[in-house]
Parts: C-alpha cells; structure tokens; sequence
C-alpha cells in the first residue's frame, strides 16, 4: 500500500508498475509533450511534471521513500536538489536520439563525413588508378584508451552528466529562454579525476591525433562525383561512433574530348578534298591509342556531320564493355587561292553546279562589294550607326551593311 500515487498518475500507471512500464510511460509522454514537439505552456508544465515524477520513480529508493512517505518525505532530504526535466530527457534517450527534434540537447551519435575531393583525368577514369592520401585524423588516446585518466579514476561530471553542456533557464521579462552553456564544474570536459590521474598522453583530452595513409582505387570508369568510402575512418570521439572518410571523384575537363556518361565526345577537322572524296583521320584517344577512321570515295562528310565509333567509349564501371566514341567534323576548307582558274573550270565540271541567285521580278538591287570583315573598324562602326540613330532618330548612316 503507497502513500500517495500522484507520481503514479502523473506517468499514467499503477503503483505496482515495473521499471520497464515506467520507461515505457514516460517515453510516450516525454515525447508527447516535449517543448520542442509542444509548445503550449500547459504541456511544458506537463513536461516537468513527468520528468519529475520519472525521476523519483526510476530510484530504487527515492521511489521507497516515496512509496512509504509521499512527496513530503522526499523533500526531508531524500530527493536532493532534483533534476532538470531537460536533463532527465536527455539522459533517457541518450546521444541515440540525437537531434530528433533538431537543437536538442543531445550529442550527436555518429561523427560527421569528412569529405574529400579527389581529382582525376579522364585518362585515369580511363584506366584506374590509385592513389595514396595522408590525412591527420582524430582518435582515441591510445594511452588511456579515450578515458582521459587512470582507468576507474574518471568520473562522469553529475552536473552535465558527461555531456560538458547543461541548459540553464532564464527569465526574460515575460518569456523564459532556455539556453546551452559549458559545464563550470568540469569546464565542459565532461567528467571529474583527480590531476594525478589524468592520462599524461593526452592530458584528459581523451583523444590526439594521428596521420593516416589511406589508399584510395579509383576504378576504370568512375564519374564525376562518384564516391569512395572509407567507412568509419572519420575522427574519433569518446562514445560516438566515427563518420566516414569520403573521396569524391572530380573529374578534370579534357583538352580534346568530352565525356557524356559512358561516351566521348571527340571533333575532327578534315580537309576538304577527304570530306569530298574519301580518306583517313586520326587521332590519339584516351587510352593512348590512336584511333584511325576512315571515309568512302564518295561518301560526303559536312561540317556539323557526327560519326559514331562504337565501343569506344569509357569504360562501363564495373560492368565491362565500353560507351561509344562520337566524331563530330569540321570541314577545314583551303585557302584563298588555293588554284588556277583553270583547275577552278575543272572543279566546275566535277562538282554540282551553283546555286540559282534568285531575287523576286521588280525588286530593286544595289550591287554592293564585300570586304573581309575586321572586328576593330566594322563592330565600331556599327555601334556609331546605331548611337547616331538614336541621337537624330534618322536611318542607319549603313548601306548594304545589313549582315
Ligand atoms: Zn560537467
Ligand atoms: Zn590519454
């Protein structure tokens, strides 16, 4: 028979609860009723009073005093000064449930990423390669094994509970701010020892640092942005699990060739009589190679025309086979006077015969002359044509410019 129940109630369960039904309960309706999930006043009134009533009852014995005494018997000493229902909560769910309500408390579970770009040619996304990249990296003292001191000699600091941070609430006028600040009794190191068994490696900092050489393959036809993973290489942390180390692969643009997924891009200038007539291009591939194609007497190739090389590609990423090869031409045509006006009456009679210039019957023509064009003195005088235009509102002072 108890005294009172009104803790009892508080958490929703019988006085002949067991310690797993009162986790249980109290889980539900710290959840529930959290600040960060419930604003209202009512709920953080709520929020104390079963963090409280939580705290008394998960103690074997506060929770007999209680029984025999009721709330008046635990202020007579018993209870002690009591906890933070924010504390209480933290301690409960621990680092596991770190952030679920974003800010909290907690600390985290897991160490963050360390993310690491690691820049590669398309000829070593051709072939592979590996590459050996030191890192300093934080882990655990090896000398105390991350203790910070003498094995038994460290304590875990009551007031912060280890975490090196407590919340500390403040009147506002009005309102009530709820604020993180550094443990003072153990300057936020989380734990108590005495000084003449702190760890003398690493002087109760639990960790120091470590160079590393980590070995990183880069597969035949990995992409930009593609990952390695070193699981769990991140720092190291007392009572967290480490992060990842990851190398992202950042792929160099090329001089000659472009990568679309799986195929390459490549463009050709031919001269004009292979274009015409047949012939042979080459040039050096990725591999190394060289990659010789050819054109078929007959066979017309303009510029702009895109050819394709199958197989020829990048190498498909741990499947085998390669993407294809795409050649795109460029018709390189001869230079000015390249023949005599008799071989140009030869060409005449091998090549289709000109165009029709065809102006509508009754148009006015000016027969106008045509320079090469010269961007210093034309794109000059263009833009005075237009500033006059706008100046006097008149017609360009430009004939036949019109391009
Ligand atoms: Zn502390
Ligand atoms: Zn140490």
């Amino acid at each position: 028979m108890v005294k009172e129940t009104k803790f009892y109630d508080a958490l929703g369960v019988s006085p002949s609860a067991s310690d797993s039904e009162l986790k249980k309960a109290y889980r539900k309706s710290a959840l529930k009723y959290h600040p960060d999930k419930n604003p209202s006043p009512e709920a953080a009134e709520k929020f104390k009073e079963i963090s409280h009533a939580y705290e008394i009852l998960s103690d074997e014995q506060k929770r007999e005093v209680y029984d025999n005494y009721g709330e008046e018997g635990l202020s007579g000493g018993a209870g002690g000064p009591g906890m933070n229902a924010e504390d209480i909560f933290s301690q409960f769910f621990g680092g596991g449930f770190g952030g679920a309500f974003g800010g909290g408390p907690q600390r985290p579970s897991r160490g963050k990423d360390i993310r690491h770009s690691i820049s590669c040619t398309l000829e070593e996304l051709y072939k592979g390669k590996t590459t050996k990249l030191a890192l300093n990296k934080t882990v655990l003292c090896k000398n105390c094994n991350g203790l910070g001191g003498a094995e038994g000699k460290v304590h875990k600091c009551t007031d912060c509970h280890g975490s090196g941070m407590k919340f500390v609430t403040r009147q506002m006028g009005p309102m009530i701010q709820r604020f993180q600040t550094v443990c003072d009794k153990c300057q936020g190191t989380g734990d108590i020892c005495n000084p003449k068994d702190r760890c003398t490696v690493c002087k109760g900092k639990k960790t120091q640092s470590e160079r590393k050489i980590l070995q990183v393959h880069i597969d035949p036809g990995m992409k930009d942005g593609q990952r390695v993973v070193f699981s769990g290489e991140g720092d190291q942390e007392p009572g967290i699990t480490p992060g990842d180390v990851i190398f992202v692969v950042d792929e160099k643009p090329h001089e000659k060739f472009t990568r679309k997924g799986n195929d390459l891009f490549y463009e050709a200038e031919i001269d004009l009589l292979t274009a015409l007539a047949g012939g042979e291009v080459a040039f050096k591939h990725i591999s190394g190679d060289w990659i010789k194609v050819h054109s078929y007497p007959g066979e017309v190739i303009s510029t702009g025309e895109v050819k394709v090389v199958e197989g020829q590609g990048m190498p498909i990423y741990r499947q085998g086979g390669r993407g294809n090869l795409f050649v795109k031409f460029t018709v390189k045509f001869p230079e000015n006077g390249f023949a005599s006006e008799d071989k140009l009456k030869e060409l005449e009679s091998i090549l289709p015969a000109r165009a029709k210039v065809t102006i509508p019957k009754g148009a006015e023509v000016d027969e106008c002359d045509m320079v090469s064009f010269n961007p210093a003195q034309h794109q000059q005088t263009r833009r005075d044509a237009y500033d006059s235009e706008d100046e006097e509102g008149g017609q360009p002072g430009v004939q036949c410019a019109s391009q």
